[in-house]
């Protein structure tokens, strides 16, 4: 009886790791590899490393990585105006998922293309699609169905519940930063951008960092978003990782200027700026 309760911990033990470890390899395939790696260039990593870790986010069914860089790149350059393809100020349900079905009028393919050109030159990247169009979202969604059922049948089905669970809460944080994170009646500002975006502590943990997105709209290019203490960035404690250890150079920090703020009053320097804080 013993041995039995002591086997189904370990079992248990066992799924919560692997829980873990999907959740950081969708979510970090998400944050550090479509996001900073490939749309902001806050870092840079070996190619072959680059390809794993931004496979990460294509299994969470993240469309191919151009698509998502020229949707995201569109984003910082219209935030919250005419334009942007997923405010919440075109109404919530939009902002958070329908905007993908509705590109038409927002960015054409060729507007696509020509935001990514550094992207273009990649065969592999653009094999997975670089046009706003059903095809790449159902090869995504295809490959992300095969790579789930070759996780059952090599490892069953607590590890395919695991990735199931992680997948579906790893999925659903970068439409809530679109959402959330640009609300005004959500989180707070430190920073005065031309756009309304927020940091929201709980989408900052759900999504490994991301919802200090006020702190990144001011700075795009920071490899780090998290800026206070208390404002965690497993992302950026992975991108420290990965540049102690060789694999990342480059990293792009937060110019003094921009850390210089944290030793004085941010909502009442957000008073006085006229000018939006840049990089
Ligand atoms: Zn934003
Ligand atoms: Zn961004």
């Amino acid at each position: 009886m013993e041995t039995a309760t002591s086997a189904n911990l370990w079992t248990a033990l066992g799924l919560v790791a692997w829980f873990v470890f999907f959740y950081f390899y969708h979510g970090l395939g998400i944050t550090l590899g479509y996001h900073r790696l490939l749309t902001h260039k806050s870092l840079q990593v070996p190619r072959w490393l680059m390809y794993a870790i931004v496979s990460g986010g294509y299994l969470c069914l993240m469309n191919g990585p151009i698509i998502w860089v020229g949707v995201h790149r569109l984003h910082h350059q219209k935030s919250d105006m005419p334009g942007d393809p997923h405010s919440p100020r075109d109404g919530f349900a939009h902002a958070l998922l329908f905007w993908a079905g509705s590109m038409d009028g927002i960015q054409t393919n060729k507007e696509l293309q020509n935001q990514c050109r550094d992207l273009m030159k990649d065969p592999i990247l653009r094999a997975f699609g670089c046009e706003h169009a059903a095809r790449p979202a159902l090869m995504c969604l295809a490959i992300c169905i095969v790579f789930r059922v070759a996780l059952f049948m090599l490892f069953g089905a607590g590890v395919l519940a695991a990735n199931l669970l992680a997948t579906a809460i790893v999925f659903w944080a970068p439409q809530l930063v679109n959402t959330v994170c640009h609300l005004p009646s959500q989180g707070y500002r430190s920073f005065a951008t031309r756009d309304q975006s927020r940091n929201v502590w709980w989408v900052g943990l759900m999504g490994l960092g991301e919802g200090w997105h006020n702190n990144h709209h001011a700075m795009p290019t920071s490899a780090r978003h998290g800026m206070k203490w208390w404002e965690i960035d497993y992302t950026w404690w992975a991108t420290l990782l990965l540049e102690k250890t060789g694999l990342a150079r480059n990293v792009v920090r937060p110019s003094a200027r921009i850390l210089d703020l944290k030793m004085v009053d941010l909502k009442e320097l957000e008073l006085k700026q006229k000018e939006p804080v840049s990089v």
